[in-house]
């Protein structure tokens, strides 16, 4: 704990305003009968996989859930099919087997959590009269590859308009009030805590150095706590042309560059010296989890990081070359206030109308949705805080039989077809009967840990006196920090004077430099499950004082309430040329042998294309119907 005067936060919710204690509810204004009360997008504290959500499946795991489970009880429930799993996949995949057998089918979609969404997750905070919306997860429409047809015609049939992003984003917000990006540099890391503007050459993929009197690359080196060896190199890696591997064609220096981790390219090919690898270590961080030691030289180029502007590499993809670094078209990017849970909550107001109300993508950034009615009786049902453990063909050829654990209950429906649109790595443990094989290719998709933590502050004029809209903090607890994009959508505006309340998005990507990616994926899980949310509560505190205290920001007087989005089993595992042999040689996918069907259970999610964007986890959803409309 910092040497903050502490105050007390329950759930996420400061409880004194103004010197006066206050109920969490009262802090933010809500009435007793508020139905913000049972509204989990309101809800603060240790959020996105929340404490109850997970312990059913790690008994599950460890293999004691059996030993003392009671015999299930029959709900007498019968499904045209059974979803495991309300994500993004799971929603979609309800959608589609609706469109292929008809508005009558009969669908339930379940999930562990007690919101929807999955990874595609919602926040909201009320200030006032006013309600403040970020992302709890999912960010945006925004793949590294173009969508397909598959996924755009969803996205169509939803009423997305991704050509709309240039209305929805006020762009110039932020630099017209003079703010731009920074490093900050903590002193446990570099000796000093110092905040330091970074120009576009710094932090942008592949932006050149300005070469003017006043060189801003220049300057922000002059800065920065870095030895002078060091700030010579990350100067000469920015601007230099220099090819670190002379004499090779294009494919033999990629096929280098793809077994060396970017740590050891800037060392041992680009000469630096090891004071440059703490600056560039967690670069990587918000795509691959990982830092320099873990990610290819290959993606590093992929990225955009310095040291490649003189290696004349053709602007083509390579074996071995990670997903989130591949040349070539994007998708089209759309953010929404709250990222890509307004598509879950499109697709939950199509399955389910009573429940979502509203008309159009517009209104549904405010619509309140009555999650008391989204288990109604009806042709589609969303049960939440309904924990899997198994789904087994039964007696009859005809049925699959699925338990669940629901308030401490073992309950079971029976249907004529199941998607399991729940992480792969779960799906051994709800079917032990798949093939040995089958397993192994499933547990391979390892989950990458990441946590998105929303913090609302009563103002950002420190931001703003210090020219700050955005940091990188390669050593900091996150290590990313930022204003929520200024959108407006609808009747929804956003924060535009530094006076008013607003939300900050920090990313932290638990990692152990050193051991192999997945080992570093699973040491990270562990962190985030240990860790409380006061731990939490006091690094964002710490950080966000030291790194804006000269602004004249107050943790005390400044933070009004923080939502850690929590997620151990975050992004889908992408295969990487320095962990995974097969991915450079060409050899089959884990996850091509992870989704084949078993009778009339499919498998969809994410993780089954190991690919880890909304775009897959839609593709996904459409195969896995695809196979058991076909099945029926
Ligand atoms: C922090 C973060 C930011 C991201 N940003 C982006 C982005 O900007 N753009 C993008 O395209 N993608 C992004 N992604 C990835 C994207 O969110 C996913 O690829 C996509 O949402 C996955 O959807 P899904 O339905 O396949 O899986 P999930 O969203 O993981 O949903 C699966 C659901 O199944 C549930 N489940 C698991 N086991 C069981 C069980 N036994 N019983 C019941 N339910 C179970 C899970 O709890 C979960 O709710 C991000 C992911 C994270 C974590």
């Amino acid at each position: 704990m910092s040497q903050l005067a502490r105050r007390d936060f329950l759930n996420g919710v400061a409880l004194t305003v103004g010197g006066v204690l206050l109920s969490p509810r009262a802090a933010l204004g809500l009435q007793a009968d508020d139905p913000a009360s049972v509204y989990p997008p309101a809800l603060t504290g240790m959020r996105g996989s929340h404490d109850g959500s997970f312990e059913v499946a790690h008994t599950l795991r460890d293999g004691s859930f059996w030993a003392t489970a009671s015999s299930p009880i029959d709900t007498g429930e019968r499904y045209d099919l059974v979803v495991v799993g309300a994500g993004i996949s799971g929603l979609a995949a309800a959608w589609y087997f609706r469109r292929g057998g008809g508005p009558s089918a009969r669908i339930l979609i379940l999930d562990n959590h007690d919101d929807f969404g999955g990874h595609a997750r919602r926040n909201e905070f009320k200030v006032g009269g006013r309600t403040l919306i970020t992302y709890g997860g999912t960010f945006a429409v925004d793949s590294p590859a173009p969508y397909s047809a598959v996924a755009s015609a969803l996205l169509a049939d939803l009423g997305v308009d991704v050509s709309r992003w240039g209305q929805m984003f006020e762009r110039n917000l932020y630099a017209g009030l003079g703010m731009s990006a920074a490093v900050f540099f903590d002193r446990e890391t570099f000796g000093i805590d110092r905040l330091v503007r970074a120009p576009a050459a710094v932090l942008e993929r592949g932006a050149s150095s300005g070469t003017g009197q006043a060189d801003p690359l220049a300057m922000f080196l002059a800065a920065a706590p870095l030895s002078d060896q060091a700030k010579r190199d990350v100067g000469r890696l920015i601007k230099a042309r220099t090819d670190y591997l002379p004499g090779l064609d294009d494919g033999a220096k990629k096929a280098r560059l793809a077994r060396v981790s970017y740590a050891e390219f800037l060392v041992k090919l680009a000469g630096c010296d090891s004071g440059v690898l703490p600056f560039f270590q967690a670069r990587p961080h918000a795509l691959y989890g990982l830092g320099i030691d873990a990610v290819s030289a290959l993606d590093a180029w992929g990225l955009g990081l310095p040291g490649f502007a003189g290696m004349q590499l053709e602007p083509a993809a390579a074996p071995g070359m990670g997903l989130d670094a591949r040349p070539g078209p994007r998708s089209p990017f759309l953010h929404f206030p709250d990222g890509n849970a307004t598509i879950a909550r499109l697709l939950v107001r199509q399955l389910m109308p009573h429940a979502v109300p509203g008309r159009s993508g517009d209104d549904m950034v405010l619509a309140a949705l009555d999650y008391a009615r989204l288990d109604e009786p009806g042709p589609v049902r969303l049960r939440l805080n309904s924990t899997v453990v198994r789904a087994r063909h039964a007696s009859k050829p005809t049925e699959v039989e699925i338990d669940y654990v629901r308030s401490g209950r073992l309950e079971r429906v029976r249907a004529r077809s199941c998607v399991l649109a729940c992480w792969s790595g779960m799906i051994p443990y709800l079917c032990p009967e798949l093939s040995r094989a089958q397993r192994e290719a499933l547990a391979y998709a390892t989950k990458v840990p990441i946590v998105q933590t929303s913090v609302l502050l009563r103002r950002w004029s420190s931001f703003h006196a210090l020219g700050l809209s955005h940091a990188h903090c390669p050593g900091s607890f996150h290590t990313s920090v930022g204003l929520d994009l200024p959108v407006h959508v609808g009747r929804y505006q956003p924060t535009r004077r530094p006076e008013e309340s607003i939300i900050v998005q920090m990313t932290r990507t638990p990692c152990r430099p050193g051991l192999s990616s997945r080992e570093q994926h699973r040491a990270g899980r562990t962190e985030l499950l240990t860790m409380t949310f006061a731990t939490f509560e006091s690094n964002v505190r710490d950080q966000l004082t030291r790194m804006l205290g000269a602004g004249g920001f107050d943790a005390a007087r400044d933070i009004r309430a923080i939502t850690v989005n929590r997620w151990p089993h975050g992004y889908t595992y992408q295969y990487n040329s320095l962990w995974d042999p097969f991915w450079i040689s060409g050899a089959p996918l884990p996850c091509v042998a992870a989704r084949q069907p078993f009778g009339r259970i499919a498998i969809a999610n994410a993780d089954a294309a190991a690919y880890a964007y909304t775009d897959a986890a839609i593709d996904q959803a459409y195969r896995a119907v695809g196979e058991v409309l076909k099945r029926l």
